[in-house]
């Protein structure tokens, strides 16, 4: 068998857990499978990275960041590879430019195109266990690129859907996907198998146990996943396509708290008006998520529109230079929101699942500012200091 294993940053943080995950992967390897195992960078590196650069510059050039972040990821393949050779075992770490890991040339949040993999199988075939810098990738200009925060786990899925791996594992801090992130809604419960819609839709709603965009290949190449615990030996969650363990009718809760509103007002009510600020918006590589059109006065449109605030300066770089020229009367910023989701298949049924959930934020007198709803979720943006409990009261009303 051929089995790619993903630790992240928290099941590398210190020479022990090191040491762990090398024990780990001696047992796959040991058991007689090829091994390919993917890393993200040691604990609080990739934050602390972040942080240096913005001591030596306020908006640092996105391709020197992704010079920096890579190397966070290359310190931990090269640990657990002197681990692993410490103990006798034949191992090879390599960098996303030596796989040959091509993505798009975004920086910071560049999508992978193509995973070579000549020297992957070369290394498989002699036997060597091959541990893989996840997150980063090459641009065609040669430049090293990274996925965007969390992206170690789109490495790792499309490592094993190249290979056309039999298994992938992703190694976490906690025992599996939840009903909700354990750390924020305590009496969360473990799932036992989901289906990649759902596991989409939580993922892209905040859940970031897995990266939306892992789950999206693993779609996308059928890519089967379990999700579990580097430390204990639970069985974890099982990421498929049809899943008839559980017949739930909310399958997850899911919050984020670095979300920014921006309300355009006043713009005049005319065709390519959306075009015009959409697509400059997605020029300068603004990921817009939720987007309101309203009447405004006077035969004016109001569009709101979120985004994570990590894109919220970009965002208003392009509005600034661009507001007059479009015709807005004014423009307002909020980025104290958070966005709370509801998550469930089943829910396209019954219709009563929208009105539970305002009635749940009534109850907790939450101030409900945007609402957006697809056939599987239903969000909703209230003030950031109120997210956990919205959490916690949407779990309780939906999941016990
Ligand atoms: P890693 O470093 O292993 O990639 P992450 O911190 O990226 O770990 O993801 C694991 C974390 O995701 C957990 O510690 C948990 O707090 C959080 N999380 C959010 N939502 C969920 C959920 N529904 N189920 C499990 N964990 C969740
Ligand atoms: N090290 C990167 C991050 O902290 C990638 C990852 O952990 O998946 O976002
Ligand atoms: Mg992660």
């Amino acid at each position: 068998m051929l089995v790619v294993q993903k630790f992240g940053g928290s099941s590398v943080a210190n020479t022990e857990r090191i040491l762990n995950v090398a024990n780990r992967v001696v047992e796959t390897y040991t058991a007689g499978h090829n091994v390919v195992v993917v890393l993200s960078a040691q604990g609080d590196t990739t934050d602390d990275l972040i942080k240096k650069a913005h001591e030596i510059c306020d908006s640092p050039s996105k391709r020197e960041m992704d010079m920096l972040l890579s190397t966070g990821e290359q310190q931990s393949v090269a640990l657990l590879a002197m681990a692993l050779s410490n103990m006798g075992y034949p191992v090879v770490s390599l960098n996303a430019y030596q796989v040959g890991m091509i993505t798009t040339s975004s920086h910071g949040i560049a999508r992978l195109k193509e995973i070579k993999t000549t020297r992957l199988n070369r290394e498989l075939e002699r036997r060597n266990i091959v541990v893989v810098t996840g997150f980063c990738g090459i641009s065609k200009f040669e430049d090293i690129t990274t996925l965007g925060r969390g992206g170690s786990d789109t490495t790792a899925v499309a490592i094993a859907a190249a290979l056309g791996a039999d298994l992938c594992e992703i190694y976490t801090d906690v025992e599996g996907v939840y009903t909700a992130d354990p750390r924020i809604v305590p009496n969360a419960q473990k799932i036992e198998a989901i289906s990649y819609n759902e596991m989409l839709e939580l993922a892209s709603l905040g859940a970031k146990v897995l990266h939306n965009r892992s789950v999206e290949m693993a779609k996308k190449y059928g890519v089967e996943l379990v999700v579990r615990s580097s430390l204990t030996r639970a069985t974890g969650t099982i990421v498929k396509e049809e899943c008839k363990v559980e017949k739930m009718l909310i399958s997850g809760i899911a919050g984020e708290d670095d979300v920014a509103r921006i309300s355009l007002i006043g713009a005049p009510d005319a065709p390519g008006q959306a075009f015009k600020i959409f697509s400059a918006l997605a020029k300068a590589d603004v990921v817009v998520d939720i987007i309101i059109q309203s009447m405004g006065q006077n035969n004016t449109r109001d569009i709101s529109f979120t985004v994570d605030c990590a894109s919220l300066n970009d965002a208003k770089n392009v509005i600034e230079a661009n507001k007059e020229r479009w015709g807005i009367a004014a423009v307002d910023y909020n980025q104290d929101l958070a966005k709370v989701s509801i998550v469930g298949a089943g829910m396209v049924a019954d219709a009563g699942i929208a009105s539970k959930m305002f009635e749940a934020m009534y109850d907790n007198h939450i101030n409900i500012h945007l609402i957006s709803t697809s056939e599987i979720k239903i969000s909703i943006l209230i003030d950031k200091d109120y997210m956990k409990t919205a959490m916690k009261a949407l779990h309780d009303k939906f999941c016990l």
